[in-house]
């Protein structure tokens, strides 16, 4: 098999997996063991002497593990790719790879919620790091936050929580000349709808709790980029600071793998549907999804990503905090719950974690609407998720 040329669906069913050397199993075994034996001292002497051929101990390498990181690195185009205990791991790596103390970083307002913390607080109490939080629509704004201490630029593209875009081949360029690394958490896109380590990014991040693992039944975060970089990153962060995945885990990615252009593709289809409906729906009066043409977003989506997953947010023309959880509460479909990208169907409001944090007038400052919801849409009947939201929104209106 010229397994270099095979497209996505093959390549996860086939890529990486030696089933001569599992006695055939089509599925292969899970190595679920801390430590590797030797035959003699000379032959740990010589492990110890390779360590990259050679697996030692789990914190270092696993067989499942690797097999795993073989099929997304050549999925996603890269030279390499890292699995980690958690999404956070994963970045909490990538960022500590290239940072020093007094670094400064750029990144975006809107990225997820603890890697801003990661970034704004923990690293700056931690390494004096500092950070400019900016828009990101706009390459120009990001040339002018520069600094000569700027080491980095983070990205998210598009933002889990806003689902707006940045130029990343554009923002790439300026980073190469001026010397700048680059980080983009690529979790929503997944590495088949978008490619960003072919438009300049350094480091690809994700959490593969979502789309990745898809089944909602694992924690996990991936690196991806190149061998260099990702050689200094095994020894370094993750031997070190130990955030490893664990074989079984891996095994359940592997699974997950096999299904997912097919799970995205319905992703993506689901949720074409349901944000065309609540576009069209004179109750709702706002719609934030890249996939739809009339997002600002569209026009560079199509340039820079072949497909949509399925978490978007919208708001309902809802005032009172009344009807808005009636709506909430009516639905009967969409489960209620944080995270994203599993089978199932999934809505959360963000005004309940922001009135835990905020007064009510530093939230409305904010110029967040508290009728936001965010749905991640699911693989059930596109009909059936439509007919609830109908439902829910009815409910809330009497
Ligand atoms: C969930 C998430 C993460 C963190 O991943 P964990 O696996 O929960 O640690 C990072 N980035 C984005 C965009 C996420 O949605």
């Amino acid at each position: 098999m010229k397994e270099e040329s095979l497209k996505p669906e093959t390549l996860l069913g086939h890529y990486a997996e030696a089933r001569a050397a599992y006695h055939g199993a089509v599925v292969p075994p899970i190595f679920q063991n801390s430590l590797f034996t030797f035959e003699s001292w000379e032959a740990i002497d010589r492990a110890f002497g390779h360590r990259r051929d050679h697996f030692i101990y789990t914190r270092v390498g696993n067989p499942t593990v690797e097999m795993v990181e073989k099929k997304l690195a050549r999925l996603a185009g890269a030279e390499k790719g890292l699995l980690f205990a958690s999404g956070m791991s994963a970045i909490s790596a990538a960022l500590l790879h290239y940072l020093r103390p007094g670094d400064h970083v750029i990144t975006l307002k809107n990225i997820y919620g603890p890697a801003n913390n990661l970034i704004a607080v923990y690293l700056k109490e931690k390494m004096n790091i500092s950070s400019t939080f900016i828009d990101g629509s706009d390459v120009a704004a990001f040339e002018a936050a520069i600094t000569p201490q700027t080491r980095l630029i983070y990205l998210e593209s598009p933002t889990s929580a806003t689902f707006r875009l940045q130029d990343i081949a554009g923002v790439c360029a300026l980073a190469r000349k001026r010397r700048l690394k680059t980080i983009i958490d690529n979790t929503w896109a997944t590495p088949l709808f978008q490619k960003p380590l072919t438009l300049g990014v350094d480091l690809e991040v994700h959490s593969c709790s979502k789309y990745l693992g898809g089944h909602s039944d694992l924690v996990s975060g991936l690196i991806l980029g190149a061998a260099e970089d990702l050689d200094a990153i095994a020894t370094g962060e993750r031997e070190l600071l130990g955030g490893v995945m664990a074989p079984f885990e891996a095994w359940l990615i592997l699974r997950s793998l096999r299904t997912l252009p097919m799970r995205m593709e319905r992703h993506q289809h689901n949720a074409l549907k349901v944000a065309a409906f609540l576009e069209s729906d004179p109750r709702v009066r706002r719609v934030d999804y890249p996939g739809l043409p009339s997002d600002p977003g569209h026009q560079l989506a199509l340039k820079q990503m072949s497909g949509f997953s399925g978490l978007m947010a919208f708001e309902p023309g809802l005032e009172d905090l009344k009807q808005i959880r009636t709506f909430f509460n009516s639905l009967e479909v969409f489960q209620i719950g944080v995270s994203w990208g599993g089978h199932e169907s999934l809505i959360y409001a963000p005004v309940i974690s922001y009135l835990k944090e905020l007064s009510p007038e530093r939230f409305r400052a904010m110029g967040i609407s508290p009728a936001r919801m965010r749905i991640s849409v699911g693989l059930e009947n596109a009909d059936d998720l439509i007919a609830d939201l109908d439902r829910a929104l009815t409910l809330a209106e009497r």
